[in-house]
């Protein structure tokens, strides 16, 4: 499933696309993906201009010259592919029609955006541009882990008295925006926390020093995406799903890589979700 820096890496590849760029026509393949698209889609979408493409949380949001804004969420199988000419970057030759091709965006600028989702748990909406904040799958999401609001004092309170395992915390969405069970394995192993520690019962200082961690575990994997999107411009243009070498998620009976500790990486499962932790060197 995508998480923050794998929807971000699909951002930027889509951005040259899409940004300034008119919607000549859209495709709309089916009614629905996880829910029923919005009415008239196809309408509302050609012709539009989009203004900006932006990111919140693990959604995308495309501002159209409508007043609308088209929001995008990958769900857990979906993928975007860029096909076509855009000036002074790529091209790739448009392929034929996959099988699970929803939504086929056209560009006036001849650059082709589709959205292939084998198992449709993605979902796409169309909504008033300066009401997408209020949005049901957006309004209760917490701040942006780079942004202002996301800072030592207010992760401290956030987590303050919460029984539940601090790897729980930090994957609900309301605490930090983004984060998902790759990113949240490897801030624990980094910070040297136990995934399993209540998150009240952890001190203010190690609570505080998991800030800048966040900040930069997900900036070295959005810097990964980047350079396999310069990769994935030579080669078939889909977007997002990069190699990306993980520390400890998905490396049970490995060797921790934390200098100087001898431990194994282990696998445990939590609230039905495998977590990967050094039991030598996260307390
Ligand atoms: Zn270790």
């Amino acid at each position: 499933m995508p998480e923050l820096p794998e929807v971000e890496t699909v951002r930027r590849g889509l951005a040259p696309a899409m940004e300034g760029h008119v919607i000549e026509r859209a495709e709309i393949r089916r009614p629905d993906l996880r829910w029923p698209l919005p009415a008239r889609m196809a309408e509302r979408l050609q012709g539009a201009r989009v203004i900006m493409l932006r990111r919140r949380s693990k959604y995308l949001l495309a501002d159209l010259s409508s007043g609308e804004s088209l929001l995008i969420h990958l769900g857990m199988s979906g993928r975007m592919l860029v096909s076509g000419t855009m000036p002074g970057n790529f091209h790739h030759p448009h392929p034929a029609a996959q099988k699970h091709d929803h939504v086929v965006l056209h560009m006036d600028a001849g650059a082709r955006v589709t959205f292939n989702d084998a198992r449709r748990f993605g979902a796409m909406d169309l909504m008033a541009t300066d009401a997408a904040a209020s949005h049901w799958l957006l309004r209760d999401i917490g701040p942006e882990p780079f942004g202002n609001e996301f800072d030592e004092d207010y992760l401290v309170a956030r987590l303050k008295g919460r029984a539940s395992p601090i790897k729980t915390a930090l994957l609900d969405q309301r605490v930090v925006a983004g984060l998902g069970n790759i990113y949240a394995s490897e801030v624990l192993h980094r910070a040297a926390i136990d995934p399993r520690r209540a998150a009240g019962r952890i001190s203010a200082a190690r609570v505080a020093a998991l800030v800048p961690i966040i900040r930069q575990v997900l900036s070295e994997a959005i810097e990964a995406g980047g350079s396999s999107l310069r990769d994935h411009r030579q080669t078939d243009g889909e977007l997002g799903y990069f190699q990306h070498v993980f520390r400890v998620y998905d490396r049970e009976g490995a060797p921790c890589p934390r200098p100087g500790c001898n431990g194994t990486i282990r696998r445990i499962t939590q609230g039905g979700r495998s977590s990967y932790l050094c039991p030598s060197c996260q307390r």
